[in-house]
């Protein structure tokens, strides 16, 4: 799964012309499987040698909230208990807190390319 977000981020940062990625910001919904410090770590096993190499990851987590289908009120919940808070019922359904999105890509561009990097 991170594989797949680095993928996207780094096809993304190179289709605007960038050289190197500075930091990232992700929203991720807490009712996905993926765990913000998992992903922290392998963010940093999976980027050097990308773009990436080096940039800061950051994580915005966003709450589970569904709507109750029976009496329509909306509620917070994790990712265990999905039931209304309000009537109880199981028929509920999903408004957010299972995204994952990008956010924010923050990147140096081509054109400046006056840095004077000296690979060791
Ligand atoms: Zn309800």
């Amino acid at each position: 799964m991170t594989q797949e977000i680095l993928n996207a981020i780094t096809q993304a940062a190179e289709g605007a012309g960038a050289t190197r990625i500075n930091s990232v910001r992700v929203t991720i919904g807490e009712l996905t499987e993926i765990v913000p410090d998992a992903l922290q770590f392998a963010w940093e096993a999976l980027t050097p040698g990308t773009l990436a190499e080096g940039s800061v990851l950051e994580v915005v987590e966003t709450g589970g909230r569904s709507i109750c289908l029976d009496c329509t009120k909306e509620f917070s919940h994790d990712r265990f208990e999905r039931r209304c808070t309000s009537c109880g019922s199981y028929a509920t359904k999903v408004i957010s807190g299972d995204e994952l999105l990008i956010d924010d890509i923050d990147v140096d561009l081509a054109e400046d390319a006056s840095d004077g990097e000296a690979e060791g």
